[in-house]
């Protein structure tokens, strides 16, 4: 996922190549990220290239019920701009300041290459659910006697129930006692 953009930048406002991006992989914070596919297209401003990336990937996790291997699909849509570090072919990057801040996963090297693999990585990362299923319906691991309730059918729920309506009962009868 590296470009050479030279001729894009040496060409003329809202040039665009378009790239392929087939079954790549990467790794950004300990996850590793697999048969990532899908469309880059790369297009010149005036000062920048605009990327627009959308790409489907998918990942390993624990799933958060059960906390069995979940295989993880995401979709992204990142767009973000690259600056390039060779003032020779755009206007602006000399003359910017100690203020602009520049994200170094969205940089465009002297040498003209444009790595997308951080930022898309930081794209992905962002997507990630916050509690991976490895399924929808997974029903979880029993707080009571921790067996994985996708395979064992434990009687837990129900017991627990009715220990609450046993407690409530008694409360009651205790309300009943005090009453009289
Ligand atoms: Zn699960
Ligand atoms: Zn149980």
């Amino acid at each position: 996922m590296i470009y050479n953009i030279a001729g894009l930048l040496t060409g003329n406002l809202g040039d665009s190549q378009q790239h392929e991006i087939e079954n790549e992989s990467l790794r950004i914070s300990g996850h590793s990220i697999k048969k990532i596919n899908g469309q880059v297209r790369l297009m010149r401003t005036d000062r920048t290239v605009l990327v627009n990336a959308e790409i489907e990937a998918e990942t390993h996790d624990s799933c958060s019920r059960c906390l069995e291997p979940a295989t993880v699909n995401v979709f992204v849509n990142m767009e973000e701009e690259f600056t390039p570090l060779n003032a020779d072919l755009v206007d602006g990057p000399n003359n910017r300041t100690d203020d602009d801040y520049y994200d170094s996963a969205l940089i465009i090297d002297e040498q003209n290459f444009l790595d997308l693999t951080e930022g898309l990585g930081q794209a992905i990362l962002g997507a990630l659910p916050i509690a991976p299923l490895c399924k929808d319906d997974c029903l979880g691991i029993c707080p009571t006697c921790t067996v994985n309730r996708n395979i064992i059918q434990c009687s837990c729920a129900k017991s627990s129930f009715d220990l609450r309506w046993a407690g409530l009962a008694k409360l009651m009868e205790k309300g009943a006692e005090s009453a009289d």
